[in-house]
């Protein structure tokens, strides 16, 4: 079945009691059982939920795995995949990353005992240097956050899995339509659903998605032992969001497409970051491991004050300014004191992200809309 057919009908089964096409938003904290023991396979929702059932079947289809289990955001995920980990153990994780994963990484499970290397995988080779007899996770995002570098996925999970290291790929900003790290060789997919997945702005939602069984076991066993799970009704919102995944994720790469290329003309412009362009640094690894570009999109104006990125943030209409990104409405975002203010400044001008980098995620909007929008207010 092609990702477009999977999309709409992966999970989903006419409801069995009425012949509702929708699944139903099981909204019951506890089943009725006929006597103890006998029952329909749901005992209590936090261990399981039909709504939440045909959802994780949907995710674990769509990203080509076996296993998807969800959580009530995008970092109560993140932090079940880290309750794999036990005191002494290493993880290597890709520098430019979501603020809130670096945060809960480095104020959260640093403080467990578990340790964390933060590494530029630009050049994936790089990775066999930092692994060792103790590191037991690989952790990465691409395109990353908000710098939209690449990192090659296939080359990772190549030197992790020599090294018997899990590699996990935090898939957001490329959606499944973009790219399914699982076929790369990575071991866990991490989603916020709360972006391109529900694509709406209207629920916070997170997913696991694995194919190995034993380690879909281990995430379970999390999920139902920590309790992080999602209500029926954001499962709801998110199985919904999925169905119309790969149109809205066509229009937010033809958009994409069309801003990067007038911020890049633009004569007030400085940098542009999107991995569309051909000489992007990565451009050859997007080109092999992903399926379009998608709408996120950094750039940097020549006069570089904080004041006049401001001017710029304040300066939209179409484009409001929010943290998030993902939904069908375009938005601007200020990654130096909004996304990322949760990691310290001199780590962010490391990797580029200066105070007057601005962050675009292109909707689905008429382009036209949105190219005026955006020439008004950089002037
Ligand atoms: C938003 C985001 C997260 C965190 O997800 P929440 O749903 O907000 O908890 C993790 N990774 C990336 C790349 C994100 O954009």
């Amino acid at each position: 079945m092609k990702l477009g057919t999977k999309l709409i009908h992966a999970g989903v089964e006419p409801d069995p009691s009425t012949g509702a096409i929708m699944t139903p938003i099981f909204q019951t904290s506890t089943y009725v059982q006929a006597a103890p023991g006998d029952h329909k396979g749901y005992e209590y929702a936090r261990t399981q939920n039909p709504t939440r059932d045909a959802l994780q079947k949907a995710l674990a289809a769509i990203e080509n795995g076996n296993h998807g289990i969800c959580f009530g955001s995008g970092l109560a995920a993140t932090d079940a995949i880290m309750k794999l980990l036990a005191p002494g153990d290493e993880v290597v994780a890709s520098s430019d990353l979501y603020g809130g994963t670096f945060r809960i990484f480095t104020k959260v499970f640093a403080k467990y005992g578990i340790r964390f290397q933060f590494v530029d995988l630009q050049d994936a080779a790089q990775l066999k240097q930092y692994l060792n007899a103790a590191t037991k996770l690989v952790w990465i995002e691409t395109p990353t956050n908000p710098m939209l570098n690449i990192i090659d996925i296939a080359a990772c999970s190549a030197i992790a899995r020599e090294k018997g290291v899990l590699l996990a790929v935090d898939n957001t900003f490329a959606s499944p339509y973009l790219q399914n790290p699982l076929d790369l060789g990575a071991d866990i997919v991490v989603h916020s659903a709360t972006k391109y997945l529900g694509g709406h702005s209207d629920v916070v939602h997170g997913a696991v998605i694995v194919k190995d069984d034993a380690l879909a076991q281990q995430l379970a066993f999390i999920q139902n032992s920590c309790g992080a799970v999602p209500g029926p009704q954001d499962c709801f919102l998110v199985l919904r969001g999925i169905k119309t995944l790969h149109v809205r994720m066509q229009r937010h790469c033809e958009n994409g497409e069309a801003v990067a290329r007038f911020l890049r003309a633009h004569p007030k412009v400085d940098k542009v970051y999107w991995c569309g362009f051909e000489d992007h640094p990565n451009h050859g690894i997007a080109k092999k491991q992903m399926r379009g570009f998608g709408g996120m999109i950094s750039f940097t104006l020549k006069d570089d004050s904080m004041d006049a990125a401001l001017r710029v943030l304040s300066g939209t209409r179409l484009f409001s300014l929010a943290e998030s990104l993902g939904g069908v409405e375009s938005l601007i975002g200020h990654p130096a004191s909004m996304t990322h203010a949760s990691i310290p400044r001199e780590e962010r001008l490391k990797n580029g992200l200066t105070d007057s980098l601005i962050r675009l995620s292109v909707g689905i909007e008429d382009v036209e809309d949105l190219v005026a929008d955006l020439k008004k207010a950089i002037g």
